[in-house]
């Protein structure tokens, strides 16, 4: 993600990744309130496309307020800065990555300035069918009565890393947390999804991110006319499921072969979510560019 000619964006100005300082005393860095967000542009033959990029500042001033961190910024002059930085840094197909962090502090209150950076770097989009070998997480994930699990602040994905550390080290590729009720909530970074019978289930709102992708595929499914339930589940409900995927700004949409020891034998290719995957990469590299170039 980093070389030595990437340019990035802080507190208003264009500087060199290698020349960018950060206050040791940080907040952010100390006690993990900061907030950010995940972006993806693809390249389109009328030139790139950040996806749904509104939505995701958006998404990242309503987490800077779930944390009281001050935002001075509109979502409209993010956009166009998100604009700029790729084409700064002459790529298409980039990962972007928008930061708020905080100035010097050691209080255990926001408080210090607000900074932000933007940063981009190379990212083709994903292409791997390679189906991910999943485990259920002994992490739970945080209960939203103890953290704001709706908001994508920093301090919220060491229970990620938690869990991404434990399913690699068992074997496992990615981690599927359940909620402190024993329900299946989203993965380390992915929200999660299954198929049974024709009907596509997604935990609801409540317990884990409101993922952008997430309310993309909902919307694409109902367009196919594919019924949706959004409902509280067991692992246990999923057995005999023909398939289950994640889905996310970085992940897209990758298949999942097992969790634990169940595991969905229908063919990738021959499923509703592979049906999905192709219309969202369809989608992303073309018919929303209208819709995003306005922010
Ligand atoms: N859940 C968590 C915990 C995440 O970090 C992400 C990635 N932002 C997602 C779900 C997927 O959200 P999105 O589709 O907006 O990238």
């Amino acid at each position: 993600y980093y070389n030595e000619n990437s340019i990035l964006y802080l507190d208003g100005k264009w500087v060199k990744a290698a020349e960018a300082k950060v206050d040791l005393y940080s907040q952010t860095m100390h006690h993990g309130n900061g907030v950010f967000e995940g972006i993806r542009s693809y390249g389109s033959a009328a030139g790139p496309n950040i996806f749904r990029a509104k939505q995701h500042f958006e998404r990242l001033k309503y987490s800077a307020e779930r944390m009281a961190i001050k935002f001075p910024y509109s979502v409209d002059e993010l956009v166009k800065i998100a604009y700029e930085l790729i084409e700064k840094n002459n790529i298409d197909n980039a990962y972007i990555r928008p930061l708020i962090y905080l100035g010097a502090n050691m209080k255990l209150i926001t408080c210090g300035e607000t900074h932000i950076m933007m940063a981009a770097w190379e990212w083709p989009p994903y292409l791997g069918d390679e189906a991910l070998k999943v485990m259920i997480s002994s992490y739970q994930r945080p209960n939203p009565k103890s953290i704001p699990i709706d908001a994508k602040v920093t301090g919220n994905y060491t229970n990620s890393i938690l869990a991404t550390n434990e399913a690699k080290k068992n074997g496992f590729d990615e981690a599927l947390l359940l909620d402190s009720d024993g329900y299946v909530s989203e993965g380390s970074g992915q929200n999660f999804f299954y198929v049974k019978d024709g009907v596509i289930y997604t935990p609801p709102l409540g317990n884990i991110l409101p993922g952008i992708t997430r309310a993309t595929i909902i919307e694409y499914a109902m367009e196919l006319g594919y019924p949706v339930v959004e409902k509280l589940f067991v692992p246990e409900d999923m057995r005999g499921a023909e398939v289950a995927f994640f889905t996310g700004t970085a992940t897209e949409i990758a298949s999942i072969a097992s969790i634990d020891d169940m595991e969905f034998k229908k063919d990738w290719k021959e499923t509703i979510a592979y049906e999905l995957f192709q219309m969202y990469r369809a989608r992303v590299t073309n018919e929303e560019l209208s819709e995003s170039a306005v922010g």
